[in-house]
């Protein structure tokens, strides 16, 4: 019998964890968003209103309008490899083949890039173009029992092959079984993810009696769920990961805004535990004050490190106000707080 490893509150796994699982897990993987479109309607989907059904393309947090808005992203934040999700990224296949064709040509055949897919649209020539491309590792949610065909033939041509299931309420059975076929078919993983609340499927995901219950936005008895799935497969060869709801806040989203910030941070910014840029701003009437010197002058005021507190209040006493602020380290730095100081 297999022992089940990690904290489970936050994650759980029997076996290796898949390349693209660890590399999120260090923050190191630049989140393609290659297009919005999707022929699917899941009543759980995750996907945000501003992006869902809509041809868009996000770089991380940045929308993206060219291959180059991708590879700025990535140096941005020091990338060893890529996700791409949507949508259904084989709706837009040739945008996605040019990307991982770029990606592979800026950064070497090393930069690990994973995919997520329905199956839909996988035909066996729409995958050896993938695998062409340099595509590593390939994610299917099976949203119909027929889309099984596309998993087959994807081992079939090569590639490194999983199944990413939202762990459903209701479906533990259905998982299991699934599991079962899959390492029979040469499928190397199944990835079970605990099913989020967010603002877009709160509406169909309440209406079906399911509210947060567990964690930060997990639904109630999806954590239960995906903890009968890890008892049922103790025994099974299949690599099996369960991610909760915590652990994408927590841990992916965290370490890669630690990274990012690491990188692109100013030299007056420091980056807390949470991968929030932190940073004092200063608005002051003195023109001979010794702020510009200590960081950056804009038109409204000052930028200075945190670490300038204590001198700046000495210098420039009740001729300061002084706020502290935190901004997230995407593109936009976008402003999380600020508080008088
Ligand atoms: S297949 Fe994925 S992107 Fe498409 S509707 Fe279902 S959950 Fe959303």
């Amino acid at each position: 019998m297999r022992q089940l490893l990690g904290n489970k509150e936050i994650a759980l796994h029997y076996g290796e964890l898949p390349l693209g699982c660890k590399l999120c897990r260090e923050g190191a993987k630049l989140v393609v968003f290659v297009t919005g479109q999707c022929s699917d309607s899941c009543y759980y989907c995750p996907v945000s209103e501003e992006r869902f059904g809509k041809d868009r393309q996000f770089a991380n947090e940045k929308e993206a309008t060219s291959l180059e808005d991708y590879v700025m992203e990535a140096y941005r934040m020091n990338a060893l490899g890529a996700g791409i999700t949507g949508g259904d990224p084989l709706l837009s296949l040739n945008r996605t083949i040019l990307l991982i064709e770029k990606l592979k040509e800026e950064f070497g055949s090393g930069f690990h890039v994973h995919l997520y897919t329905s199956g839909r649209y996988a035909t066996r020539d729409a995958l050896l173009e993938l695998k062409r491309a340099g595509l590593d590792e390939i994610r299917f949610h099976p949203t119909r029992e027929e889309f099984l065909d596309a998993v087959e033939r994807a081992v079939t041509v090569g590639l490194e092959v999983g199944l990413e299931v939202p762990a459903l309420p209701g479906d533990g059975e259905k998982i299991v079984k699934l599991a079962k076929w899959a390492e029979e078919k040469g499928v190397k993983f199944i990835n079970i993810n605990e099913l989020e609340l967010n603002e877009r499927n709160s509406g169909p995901l309440n209406s079906r009696g399911l509210r947060i219950s567990h964690g930060l936005a997990g639904a109630s008895g999806s954590y239960e769920t995906a903890l009968f799935i890890l008892q049922k497969l103790r025994d099974s060869k299949l690599n099996v990961h369960y991610c909760s709801s915590v652990y994408k806040d927590v841990v992916e989203t965290r370490t890669r805004f630690i990274r990012i910030g690491r990188k692109d941070r100013k030299p007056y910014e420091e980056v807390n535990g949470e991968g929030l840029l932190v940073k004092l701003f200063i608005r002051t009437t003195d023109e001979n004050s010794s702020l510009e010197e200590l960081g950056e002058k804009t038109e409204e005021g000052y930028y200075v490190s945190q670490k300038f507190l204590e001198d700046i209040r000495k210098e420039l006493g009740t001729r300061a106000e002084i706020w502290l602020i935190e901004e997230m380290p995407d593109a936009k730095r976008l402003k999380v707080s600020e508080r008088k100081v």
